[in-house]
């Protein structure tokens, strides 16, 4: 039986994984969720898990919760809150697995003592992996941690990567990108795109900051970043490889020619199942892949010149270093302020750009150093959209 902790249970991720494990409550017992403010599904979903622990972000929202299991019977749930809750429950020695589900990188101190606690890591949440470059898997090795890789095209990389994940034999990885819901069409024609319209993705359902990456491509872009990460690949080695049906979920390329795949219907539970039993395997809930029905996979390269964010992003990668964290906050900032109407979509690189110019890239030794510098670049990313009001949203060539 493995003890479970999902952090960010009742995000898009967190959902797919408690329905993962209610098929298979034999092998997974639930020991926590977490959430920000969602009170009313975080109630609801330890009625039906009944874990051990519950932690959200808010105090009050931890207050309530409180009051609604107390009325409930369930007084033996311990509820607590904010981020030091969160640390805590990384460590607790109950803990065997933690699902690393919350987006952003409110994610990094949780995700980062569960894996000095050398817990099983599986980590949804990318924005940490991007913002600490080595540092994050240089402390698995040293830990001990097995880190399993949620998003389903690191994933993909890490099945068909030798059994050791090792690179021997490898020449490159292919990433595959849906191109979102605006594949195709000109970036300098996406002003008027409203946050309803670009969450719409075509192939997944996902939570907003994710779905807004998705359409902008800065999500392949963070990708991209979180590969080399993973996998200790240089920036080049990672090929972008746009292919609409999201059916390939990545490839690696060997020296002898061969390409290994992973194909699987577009359902995180699939990750999420490999992942959860990994090296065994177990049913994820998924709807078998019909490929005769699909009849057809096309592929093209990604036209760098209408992506800015991919643009952007690749750019941070190849300069290393402070980069990708400065990249990671800026359009953390700039997601957030377009999904609450500050700013137009295609202000996104505009800011994130201006962000990534204004701040020198430095060398990143420690954690500290990287809170350090997210917390920098989130001010000028802030400053930059206040200064941007009123103006055009047109983000020329960024
Ligand atoms: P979501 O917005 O649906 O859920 C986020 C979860 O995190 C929620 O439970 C929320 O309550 C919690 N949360 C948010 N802010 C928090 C904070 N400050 N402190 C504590 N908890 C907080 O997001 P999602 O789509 O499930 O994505 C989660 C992560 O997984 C992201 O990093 C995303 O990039 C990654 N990911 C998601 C998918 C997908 O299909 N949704 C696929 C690959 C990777
Ligand atoms: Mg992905």
């Amino acid at each position: 039986m493995q003890n479970l902790a999902i952090f960010g249970s009742t995000g898009s991720v967190g959902q797919s994984t408690l329905d993962v494990v209610a098929r298979h409550s034999d092998q997974f017992q639930v020991y926590a969720l977490t959430a920000a403010s969602n009170v009313e599904k975080l109630f609801a979903q330890c009625c039906e898990f009944h874990p051990r622990a519950a932690v959200m972000a808010e105090q009050s929202a931890a207050e309530q919760l409180q009051t609604r299991l107390t009325a409930k019977g369930l007084n033996d749930i311990a509820v607590s809150s904010g981020p030091a809750a969160l640390v805590d429950l990384a460590q607790d020695s109950n803990v065997d697995s933690v699902m690393s589900a919350i987006v952003g990188a409110a994610g990094l101190l949780p995700t980062l003592m569960a894996v000095r606690a050398a817990k099983r890591v599986l980590i949804a949440n990318k924005e940490p992996l991007v913002m600490t470059g080595d540092l994050f898997m240089r402390e698995a090795k040293e830990s001990g941690a097995i880190v399993l890789p949620i998003d389903s095209e690191h994933n993909a990389v890490f099945q068909c990567l030798p059994a050791d994940q090792t690179q021997q034999g490898v020449r490159k990885i292919h990433l595959t990108a849906s191109g979102g819901p605006f594949r195709g069409r000109p970036w300098n024609e996406l002003h008027a795109i409203t946050p309803d319209e670009a969450c719409a993705h075509p192939n997944w359902s996902m939570g907003r900051k994710i779905s807004v990456d998705s359409a902008t491509m800065m999500n392949k872009g963070l990708e991209l970043i979180e590969a080399s990460a993973l996998f200790s690949l240089a920036a080049a080695d990672v090929e972008i490889l746009v292919h609409p049906q999201s059916i390939i979920h990545s490839l690696v390329e060997y020296v002898d020619g061969s390409f290994l795949a992973q194909l699987g219907a577009p359902d995180m539970r699939i990750p999420i199942a490999h992942a959860l039993a990994w090296p065994q395997r177990i049913e994820s809930g998924s709807q078998v892949l019909q490929l005769a029905d699909i009849a057809r996979l096309d592929f093209h390269a990604p036209d760098m010149d209408n992506l800015p964010c991919l643009r952007l992003a690749r750019r941070a990668a190849e300069e290393g270093k402070s980069a990708p964290a400065v990249l990671n906050a800026a359009n953390e900032i700039a997601v957030a302020a377009f999904l609450d109407g500050e700013i137009g979509f295609t202000m996104i690189p505009v800011i994130v750009e201006k962000t990534m110019n204004d701040l020198e890239t430095i060398d990143l030794s420690d954690i500290d150093t990287v809170l350090q510098i997210d917390n920098e670049a989130r001010v000028v990313a802030r400053a930059a959209i206040n200064s941007s009001r009123g103006q055009d949203n047109t983000p020329g060539n960024t």
